[in-house]
Parts: C-alpha cells; sequence; structure tokens
C-alpha cells in the first residue's frame, strides 16, 4: 500500500480552496493507501500569527478536518509540532538544500512581499520542513492544490540530493497528486489570485464556518464581469473571475465546467449567482454541524490528536534516526 502525506496549516479557517483542493481528495484515499495526515503548526509560525490563539485554531482546523470525512480511526491525524522528527529531519535538509534552489521558490517571493529582508528565516526554508513532513513517512504521494507543485519538486530534489551525497538509496520519490477542476480556486475579489485563509480581506474566500447568509453575501459580491455565461470553455478566455466561479460549481455539484457550461449558456450572473450560493450552502451545512458538535468535545478531539502523534512517531522516528546515523551523528546512548 502507498503511504501518504499531506498537511494544512492552522493558520486560520479553512477556505472553500482548501477543502476543494485538497482535504475533499484526502478523504478517499483513506481506502486504499495508508494516510498520514499533520495540521502542521510549525509552519504556522511562519508569518504573522497570535500565539494566544494558535493552540485553538490548531484544534479547529483538526476538527474541521474530521467532519470533512478525515475521520481518525482511519488514517493517522496528528499535530506537526507534537512530533519532533519533522525538525530534527527539517534541520539536515537545512543543510542539505542550496540557497539557490530556495530563491526559486514563488510562495516566499509572495508571501514575504516587497519587504523581503524584514521577512523571517522560517519561512524562507518553509519548503525544507515541508520535504522533512514527507520524507520523515517515506512517503510517496502527496495530494495538494497546484499551488504546492513547485514545494514537492523542490522536495524529490533533496531527497535526491541527500541520496547521493550520502550514497545511499533512503528517500523514495513523492508523487504530487494534483487533482481535479479545483486544483487552484481563486480569490472571490481578484481571480488571479489564489484563495487563501491568510488573506487580509475576508470577502475575497469562503471559509467553511460561513454561514448561509455570509456565503450568499460573498458570492454576490464577488467580482465577475458584465457578459452573460457563455456555451462553451473558449467563452472563459480572459475572464478569470467567470472562469472561477464556474469551476466552484462544477466542482461542488461534481460535474465538469463545460457541463456547468451547458446547463447555463446564456445565463446573467445574477441568477448564476444564485445558484452557486445555494449549492455552497447545501454542501457546506452539515460539515459545519459537525464541527460544532466535534467542538463541544474538545478533550476528544485532543485525545485523538495524541493517540495520532503516537502512531505518527511509530512510523517516522525509526526512518530519522536512521538518517541521522547515515549523517554520522553520534548515536544517543
Ligand atoms: P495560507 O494563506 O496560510 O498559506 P492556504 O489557504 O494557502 O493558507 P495551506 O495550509 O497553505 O492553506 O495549504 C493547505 C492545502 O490547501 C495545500 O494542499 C494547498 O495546496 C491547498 N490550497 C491552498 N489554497 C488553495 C486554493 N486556492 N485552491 C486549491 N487548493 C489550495
Ligand atoms: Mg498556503
Amino acid at each position: 500500500m502507498q503511504r501518504v502525506f499531506s498537511g494544512i496549516q492552522p493558520s486560520g479557517i479553512p477556505t472553500l480552496g482548501n477543502y476543494l483542493g485538497a482535504i475533499r481528495n484526502w478523504v478517499p484515499m483513506m481506502a486504499d493507501h495508508e494516510c498520514i495526515y499533520c495540521v502542521v503548526d510549525l509552519h504556522a509560525i511562519t508569518q504573522p500569527f497570535d500565539p494566544k490563539t494558535l493552540a485553538t485554531q490548531t484544534r479547529e482546523m483538526a476538527a474541521a478536518l474530521i467532519a470533512c470525512g478525515v475521520t481518525p480511526d482511519k488514517c493517522t491525524l496528528f499535530v506537526q509540532s507534537h512530533v519532533h522528527a519533522h525538525a530534527r529531519l527539517a534541520w539536515i535538509f537545512n543543510c542539505v538544500a542550496r540557497i539557490g534552489w530556495l530563491n526559486r521558490m514563488t510562495q516566499f517571493k509572495d508571501k514575504a512581499g516587497k519587504d523581503r529582508e524584514n521577512a523571517g528565516s522560517g519561512l524562507y526554508v518553509y519548503p525544507n520542513l515541508m520535504a522533512a513532513d514527507i520524507h520523515a513517512y517515506h512517503a510517496t504521494r502527496v495530494p495538494v492544490g497546484e499551488d504546492q507543485k513547485q514545494h514537492l519538486e523542490l522536495a524529490n530534489d533533496i531527497g535526491e540530493k541527500f541520496n547521493h551525497d550520502y550514497g545511499v538509496d533512503f528517500f523514495p520519490h513523492i508523487e504530487p497528486m494534483i487533482q481535479g477542476v479545483a486544483a487552484r480556486v481563486m480569490s472571490l475579489r481578484d481571480g488571479t489570485k489564489k484563495m487563501s485563509k491568510s488573506d487580509a480581506s475576508d470577502q475575497s474566500r469562503i471559509n467553511l464556518t460561513d454561514d448561509a447568509d455570509t456565503v450568499a453575501l460573498k458570492i454576490r459580491r464577488a467580482k465577475t464581469d458584465a457578459e452573460p455565461l457563455p456555451g462553451e470553455m473558449s467563452g472563459l478566455d480572459g475572464r478569470p473571475e467567470a472562469r472561477n466561479l464556474v469551476g466552484i460549481l462544477a466542482a461542488i455539484t461534481d460535474t465538469s465546467p463545460a457541463d456547468v457550461l451547458r446547463q447555463h449558456e446564456g445565463q446573467g450572473f445574477g441568477s448564476f449567482k444564485n445558484t452557486l450560493a445555494d449549492a455552497l450552502v447545501a454542501h457546506l451545512s452539515p460539515i459545519q454541524s459537525e464541527m460544532q458538535r466535534l467542538l463541544a468535545d474538545p478533550g476528544a478531539v485532543d485525545a485523538s490528536l495524541r493517540q495520532g502523534a503516537d502512531q505518527a512517531r511509530a512510523i517516522c522516528e525509526p526512518i530519522v534516526d536512521k538518517a541521522e546515523e547515515l549523517v554520522g551523528f553520534l548515536k544517543r546512548s
């Protein structure tokens, strides 16, 4: 059975982008893969965050995942900082990855913005920690959104360089699994920017916890153009906002964008947006009720995360111990 690893930062409430691009694809993989899913809090402190709310956000992210179907008894679900092997391997990878490789990472450029000199060094080495998350488990498949493709290529470069430098065949090749029409859900305010849970504007995204009125309002206010919907995909060329809304409806109703266009050809955005908002509310409300039910008993969520961390440690500690032995560290006695 192939081993799968994926993670999500507790950097806010999960968005529709996280759900359609990543979380939703995690669930079916549990049937025929050994799945390891992680709330990556070490990653979340690479950007401004509030120490008073980080723990709560971490638990809420875990509850959101469980509510979306990432059931802890069918996978290993845990919090990254609870398993120290991630940070140990990340340090080794900081020494393997080349600065030139990190300089090419577009996520760092986007997140650091103009004031790059002032960005935290953790943000710069973020991809090395992500490589460690995956390689610590010898995972071979990683379901992510399109934005993480470059980081996964880097993770393979790091694994290959480690293998080459130490003359071993230790870290396997990682296969990114970037799936479906919603692998890149765009911001509701700007069709050229991806939807992000850490975006300053709450209007740019649908949060999984948004109530029906909020969803309807955000969709109604979503940027669009004045043209009606075309009958064919080519009619969406140069219309990123229209393409995004069509893609979201297709993903949420399990159909293709071409089918959505066939059904809504000639419709204006006024009525199309109503259809979209209704479909979103119908899809999200059971997830929201389940999340509330789970969070009514925070101790139970924490207990399943503790068990997940025990399972994770059992897999990754021998692998990271071996990596340290290959590097030549004196064995702990
Ligand atoms: P942040 O803004 O803090 O980076 P994020 O919304 O980008 O938050 P992450 O925790 O970085 O979320 O990523 C979790 C998963 O969600 C990753 O697999 C990522 O590729 C995926 N993802 C993030 N944004 C989108 C999006 N707009 N469309 C599809 N997938 C996405
Ligand atoms: Mg991100």
